[in-house]
Formats: C-alpha cells, sequence, structure tokens
C-alpha cells in the first residue's frame, strides 16, 4: 500500500461534521472549510463549519446528557476512558499520520504524541473512581462537616492546532472522569484530529451528548453565546495569552470557574557547573519538540559566559544536523511549520534579532518551494531587547545569550509576564534547589528538557495562565466542592 493511498484513506475514514448528541451533523447552511497540509500547502478535505446556532445546539446536547453522565458510576465512566486509551494505542499508526498530515511534524513525533495523549485517559480513569472527601468533627462538637465533590456540569474546552491530539485529551478525560459533560472547539487547522477522538470515545461507550465537537472558522461568534449562557459552567482553554484574556472576562459574566493554558517565554539556564552533554541533549528536546511550536518551548537560552561557546558549538552542531522535510518521510526530524503567518513571522525575529546584532551560527533562511519550512536555527549574541526575547518565537530557533552570576540570570529569566516553565542545568543541588524556586513559573525541567507527563500538575503562573492539567490535582479543576453540615447534638 503507497504511503498517499494510506493517507487518503485516514482521512477518509474521518467523520467530516459536526458531533453533538452522538450524530455526525452538516452545519447550519452547509457550509465547510479545507484543512491544509502545512508541508505541502494542499487541501486534505472540507469540515463542517459551526455557526453560532449550531453551537448553541451543541450546548443543548451537552446540558441534556449532564445529569444522567454525572451520575453514571465512576467505574463505568473509569472503563470508558480505558477503553479509548486502548483504542488509541492499538490505532496509532493511523492516528499519527493523521496528526502529521494537518499539522506537519514528523510521524515519530505524532507517535510520541498519540502515546502521550493515551496516557491522559488512562490516568484520568484511574482518577474517575477516586473522587474523596471527608467527614470531621466541627471544632465546637456539635456537629460534623461532610465534604464532597460534584461535577461542575458543560464544559466548553477551546485548544490550539500545535498539538491537536493531547490538547484537547488532557481536558476531555478530566472532564469525563470528573462527569461533565462538554462542548470542544478544535482549532480550525487541525480539526480532523478532534473529529477522529470523538469517534474513538463514542466507539469505546461514551453516551451521546457527553461530547460534543464544533469545528469552526469563527471562533469567536461561536463560543460567545456558549459563554453568555448560564447553562455552561466552565471553560478550559489552550491557546495565547491575547485570547484567554478575552475569554477570562467573558467568563466573569457569570462566574463560570476557569482554566487557562497560556503564552509561555521559557528561560533555558546552563550554569557554568552544568553537565553539558545533558543540557545540550535537554536543549534539543526543549527547543525542538513540535518543531519549536509549542508554550513550552525554551525560547531564551542564558548561558554562563564560561561555558556559552562550546554549548552553543555543540548546539549548533547537533541543530545543523537534522534533516528538514515532510513529517510523513521516513527521515525527516522537522516538520513544516503550520502556516504562512508563523513562518513570516519566525523570519521577522531572527531579522530583528540579527539587525540587533545576533550572529547566525546556523539556519535563518526561508527555503524556497511548497510548504511552510523554517530550518533548525541557532543565534548567538542576541540583544536583551530583540523580540525574539520577548515574544513567544513557536518556531526552531535557539537564541543565545551569556551571563555571569547567578543572580543576572534569575533576573533575566524572570523578566517577562509569562510563567510558564522554566530549564535549568546545574550539578550543584543546592543551586539547583535555590535557583528553581526562584524561578517565576508554575513548572521547573531541572536537568531534563522534557518535562510533560500525565501524572504531574501541568501549568503555569503569571500571565501563562491558571489551573493545572494532568496530576493528582487536575481531576479539580472540573469539580466543585460542597461541604454538608450534619447536625450532632450532644454525644
Ligand atoms: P494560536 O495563536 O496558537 O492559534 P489562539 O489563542 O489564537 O492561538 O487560538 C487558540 C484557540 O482559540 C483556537 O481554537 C482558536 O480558534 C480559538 N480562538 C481564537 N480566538 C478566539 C475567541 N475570540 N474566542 C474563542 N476562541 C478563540
Amino acid at each position: 500500500m503507497s504511503g498517499a493511498r494510506t493517507a487518503e484513506m485516514v482521512i477518509g475514514g474521518v467523520d467530516k461534521g459536526l458531533m453533538f448528541g452522538g450524530k455526525v451533523l452538516e452545519a447550519a447552511g452547509g457550509s465547510t472549510f479545507g484543512v491544509e497540509n502545512p508541508a505541502t500547502g494542499e487541501v486534505l478535505c472540507e469540515v463542517a463549519d459551526a455557526t453560532p446556532a449550531d453551537a448553541m445546539a451543541a450546548l443543548d446536547a451537552a446540558v441534556a446528557a449532564q445529569r444522567s453522565w454525572a451520575a453514571t458510576p465512576p467505574r463505568e465512566r473509569a472503563e470508558i476512558l480505558r477503553r479509548t486509551y486502548e483504542l488509541l494505542m492499538a490505532r496509532i499508526d493511523e492516528i499519527a499520520l493523521l496528526i502529521t498530515l494537518e499539522m506537519g511534524k514528523s510521524l515519530a513525533e505524532s507517535r510520541s504524541e498519540v502515546i502521550y495523549s493515551a496516557e491522559f485517559f488512562r490516568w484520568f480513569g484511574e482518577e474517575a473512581v477516586r473522587i474523596n472527601g471527608s467527614w470531621k468533627i466541627n471544632e465546637a462538637g456539635t456537629g460534623r462537616i461532610l465534604v464532597t465533590h460534584q461535577p461542575v456540569g458543560t464544559a466548553l474546552l477551546i485548544t490550539p492546532w500545535n498539538v491537536p491530539l493531547a490538547m484537547p485529551a488532557r481536558k476531555v478525560a478530566a472532564a469525563a472522569a470528573a462527569g461533565c459533560t462538554m462542548i470542544v472547539k478544535p482549532a480550525p487547522q487541525t480539526p480532523l484530529t478532534m473529529l477522529m477522538l470523538a469517534s474513538l470515545l463514542a466507539e469505546a461507550g461514551l453516551p451521546p451528548g457527553v461530547l460534543n465537537v464544533i469545528p469552526t472558522t469563527s471562533a469567536s461568534a461561536a463560543t460567545r453565546p456558549l459563554m453568555e449562557d448560564r447553562r455552561l459552567r466552565k471553560i478550559s482553554f489552550t491557546g495565547s495569552t491575547e485570547v484567554g484574556r478575552i475569554l477570562l472576562r467573558q467568563a466573569a459574566q457569570n462566574v463560570m470557574r476557569t482554566s487557562m493554558e497560556l503564552g509561555g517565554n521559557a528561560p533555558f539556564i546552563v550554569c557554568a557547573d552544568a553537565d553539558l552533554d545533558a543540557a545540550v541533549e535537554g536543549a534539543m528536546v526543549a527547543k525542538m519538540r513540535n518543531i519549536g511550536e509549542a508554550c513550552i518551548a525554551a525560547n531564551r537560552f542564558y548561558v554562563h559566559a564560561g561555558v556559552a561557546e562550546e554549548f552553543t558549538e555543540r548546539l549548533t552542531a547537533r541543530m545543523s544536523r537534522l534533516r528538514v522535510g515532510n513529517g510523513t518521510d521516513p527521515g525527516t526530524d522537522v516538520g513544516p511549520l503550520i502556516d504562512a503567518a508563523q513562518r513570516d513571522k519566525v523570519a521577522m525575529l531572527v531579522g530583528d534579532a540579527v539587525d540587533r546584532g545576533a550572529r547566525i551560527r546556523t539556519g535563518g533562511a526561508v527555503p524556497g518551494g511548497a510548504g511552510y519550512f523554517y530550518p533548525p536555527t541557532v543565534l548567538r549574541d542576541v540583544a536583551r531587547d530583540s523580540r525574539i526575547v520577548k515574544e513567544e518565537i513557536f518556531g526552531p530557533v535557539a537564541a543565545v545569550q551569556t551571563f555571569t552570576t547567578d543572580d543576572e540570570a534569575i533576573h533575566a529569566a524572570n523578566d517577562t509576564e509569562f510563567g510558564l516553565v522554566g530549564y535549568l542545568f546545574t550539578r550543584d543541588i543546592e543551586r539547583a534547589i535555590r535557583l528553581s524556586e526562584r524561578l517565576e513559573s508554575g513548572m521547573v525541567g531541572l536537568n531534563r528538557g522534557y518535562i510533560s507527563d500525565p501524572s504531574a500538575p501541568f501549568g503555569g503562573i503569571k500571565q501563562s495562565g491558571t489551573g493545572r492539567e494532568g496530576g493528582d490535582t487536575g481531576i479539580d479543576e472540573y469539580l466543585d466542592t460542597k461541604y454538608i453540615a450534619v447536625n450532632v447534638a450532644g454525644p
């Protein structure tokens, strides 16, 4: 079977309508939009384009299913999530290909994303049967305090294009485990992966109405009426800080529960005493995973002046060996960026840094031909006032600066409105703890470049957001605490 034929079959196998109430539907008025392959610029297929009326119908379906889903035994919810994990793993090749086709990353990276996503279903399946409460005597001894947790209710989940399976997976798995029904609005660049996930969840036994999917090119118009509807009780969003602010303002109207995974500007600090092999390895992962299109991507490299040249040289050697190409080609390490706008933004940031004195050690030039490719690039002597230091790059560019004291490194690292993750490489245990504690971020990669883990609380502080996904507290984002005061007069 040829690769092209397989791609056609995978795309052909996805339901391309709106999904709600357990049905696959056309959009009101029948409009559709094209999904592009960023490696070729070709349209893969057309998908139904939800209108605000469609979004409201999805909300109706989710609200109608809320009571019975909340009342579904936790073990039953857990089993559905476990079966979803198994289905994802069983169909890993097909799903990985779909991710690569619509998002661009290499097949190897897409496979890792499927595994990472599947693990959220397994993790939250395990969490579904461990929603604990407590029971205690009040201080006066005159009553009992019974604490229990209940599903928040219907949730709107809005996801970005860069990790099109894992971003919805960590929201959907947590919401379903808690007993919430939901409406998912995937990014218009990558709706197919979410539609595929929805059909797997249905196959795993998720009842109609619990999960409703509304692909749309009018995100703001379609979601605003939902945000204004008092039946919607929760918004979980992953995307830019700018859009997060809009949604937080909208959520304020009905005092809705919110979880926000917003932008990042991760510092990557290499101290003079770091294990340079580990630092370079960590840099490759933290920078190049997902083609640099990740909110946790290392954005600013701060390397101690004493090791900066050696670190840069080794990083440059590794970066220049990476093979850029169509993600479906087996030899590809680095696929295309998502679209022309993203590629042009990366080129602009590099141009600005060079104008301010940065030197290009490798990469730095947009290749000709089809697709939105940008080469792995290393910049040295990046000036502190460069735009690349202040803005999320979302591309395969490592911008290296130097420092001489720990204070200087921490001050520079924290000099941003973002606070998602920081990476730190040092062999000194005390320095490691001290600097990890001083980093203003929700997460720290200490001597490692890979921090994503379903059993860890993922999330940021400052303008990188609120709430945590995964870990022991991930399910709490979809639960309300209820306290029942019980009168017990006398012994
Ligand atoms: P990115 O720059 O990565 O595309 P965005 O924050 O623009 O990040 O988009 C993330 C998600 O938010 C996408 O699904 C997008 O369609 C959606 N989105 C964008 N603007 C709005 C909005 N005003 N209201 C609701 N959703 C939005």
